[in-house]
């Protein structure tokens, strides 16, 4: 009989801990909501301590989302503890994941801890867990290099403790498959007690084998793998969901495990992380990637198009791509478009739907041919809208090569209307300062980038703006036929962000 293995999400904790990724708790709800659809066993909702934001996203999933256990973070200590266990609290199945580093180096030189002490400290803070819930996850931070002999030493204490997870991370990415494989082996022969509990592995990709370690860990007994959507995560990042589950799921016959997975909801989860992390997944990406399905070469697409299985090991429909390219446009009524999106795996009430139309009438009026692609991002730039305290009401620019750029912004900041003017270095460096102008917020930008949502001339530009103010990260996003108007409304996107995580906003 095939074993089940249950896939852990944490996307939201150490795929938020990615360079350049910062989520609000509205983002990180939808996030939640998408990862519940795709039916994941567990979601790391966040870190409770580190900052009432982390704390109120974790509180905010825990109340709204349904399905999946939702855990949170603490390390080994009570303060933090009792934190997870408030943020938690309302889960339908709450879990705290408690965590201690193991290896010689971290407790020596991190923790300034003797391996005694790091042992009590497990043990306490596994009790205190289990005081507040049933399910309780212990780590042994840099598993892959401590000493086996006391880490078995630690796990068996910390599940006579209570604890029913006992995690094992690749916390720097340093294993290789057989080592991996091999360590969950040992510690399950020496270790009696594993056999109680559900064994789980969390690797990082800091070597390209973070997945490979994840499956040898599967091989070796392991039952949850922890991973992120893209492969998000610290560094390199973590194993990307996508690929453990494809891997699994395509090579049943070598693996023989279950998944409560809905594979179909793979790449709209992928689409949904990149959009609001604004890391975009390379093209030649595995699983998710532009290019994941795209045959180049003429004996290639010859044989896919007589037998796919001749290069195609998977099919793009089992990851939630249609493979429908019939193109709306002008013409396409109500009732088509709503079809559409309903096929694409979007549930809007009636009112979005009639405002996501009237969005798309105008895009039929300035580009002939409307793709999955673009309705996939006039869609989600307007779910994914938080309230809007600052509304763009029109922008005017003009430059050259042999004239000083100038911009003009009209902005409605609540009930009042601003306008300012700036010249800048460029058309959208003027139209950006005479944004800060208007709104009165002074920040840095730190990124901008633009890419095409679909192919031809009269293509959708969507830029995406990272900007930073009092130290804290913003990102903002913006979509428009016309890139400085895209421009425009990804930045003034990003200063609401800003308005809103002083309080103003939910
Ligand atoms: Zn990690």
């Amino acid at each position: 009989m095939a074993s089940k293995i249950e896939i852990f999400d944490t996307t939201l904790r150490d795929g938020e801990q990615s360079p350049g990724v910062s989520l609000n708790s509205y983002e990180k709800l939808e996030i939640a909501k998408q990862l519940a659809k795709l039916q994941v066993d567990v979601i790391e909702a966040g870190f409770p301590i580190a900052s009432n934001g982390d704390f109120n996203a974790v509180k905010t999933i825990a109340e709204n989302v349904k399905g999946p256990v939702i855990a949170g973070l603490a390390r080994a200590n009570f303060k933090d503890i009792d934190r997870a266990a408030e943020a938690v609290k309302a889960a339908e199945r709450p879990r705290i994941h408690t965590f201690i580093a193991s290896s010689p180096i971290h407790m020596k030189y991190k923790l300034k801890m003797t391996p005694e002490q790091v042992l009590e400290a497990a043990v306490e803070a596994v009790k205190r867990a289990k005081s507040y819930v049933e399910d309780v996850e212990f780590s042994a931070e840099d598993a892959s290099r401590s000493e086996v002999e006391f880490l078995c030493k630690l796990f068996s204490a910390a599940i006579n403790a209570g604890a029913t997870v006992i995690n094992i991370p690749d916390t720097v990415g340093y294993a290789t498959p057989e080592e991996f494989g091999s360590l969950v082996k040992t510690l399950r022969e020496r270790v009696p007690e594993m056999d109680k509990v559900k064994i789980s592995v969390h690797c990082h990709n800091d070597l390209g084998m973070a997945v490979a370690n994840s499956l040898a860990a599967v091989q070796n007994g392991a039952t949850q793998i922890e991973c992120a959507v893209n492969g998000l995560g610290e560094r390199a990042g973590n194993a990307a969901l996508e690929e453990v589950v494809m891997a699994l799921v395509t090579r049943k016959d070598l693996y023989n495990v279950d998944l409560n997975i809905d594979t179909k909801h793979i790449y709209r989860t992928s689409k949904l992380v990149s959009t609001l992390s604004g890391i975009y997944v390379q093209p030649n990406k595995a699983i998710v990637g532009a290019n994941a399905f795209a045959h180049e070469s003429g004996i290639h697409q010859h044989g896919v198009l007589s037998e796919k299985s001749t290069y195609e090991i998977m099919t793009p429909e089992s990851i939630g791509l249609s493979s429908n390219r019939l193109v709306l446009g002008k013409l396409s009524g109500r009732h088509a478009f709503a079809q559409r999106l309903k096929k694409m795996g979007y549930e809007l009430d009636d009112e979005e739907l009639n405002k996501a139309f009237e969005r798309f009438k105008d895009l039929a009026d300035k580009k002939k041919e409307i793709t999955d692609k673009d309705i996939e991002a006039l869609v989600e730039d307007q779910v994914l809208k938080i309230p809007q305290l600052i509304v763009l009401e029109y922008f005017q620019t003009s430059s050259g090569n042999q004239t000083i750029s100038t911009a003009t912004v009209k902005v409605k900041i609540g009930e009042k209307s601003v306008e300012e003017a700036s010249t800048g270095d460029g058309p959208i460096d003027a139209t950006y300062r005479a944004l800060e102008r208007a709104c009165n917020i002074d920040c840095k930008l730190v990124d901008y980038s633009i890419k095409s949502v679909s192919g031809g001339k009269d293509a959708m530009g969507e830029v995406i703006v990272k900007i930073e103010k009092d130290g804290k990260l913003f990102t903002g996003r913006g979509l428009s036929t016309d890139i400085i108007e895209a421009s425009a409304l990804a930045y003034t996107n990003a200063l609401n962000k800003t308005l809103w995580n002083n309080g103003n906003g939910r």
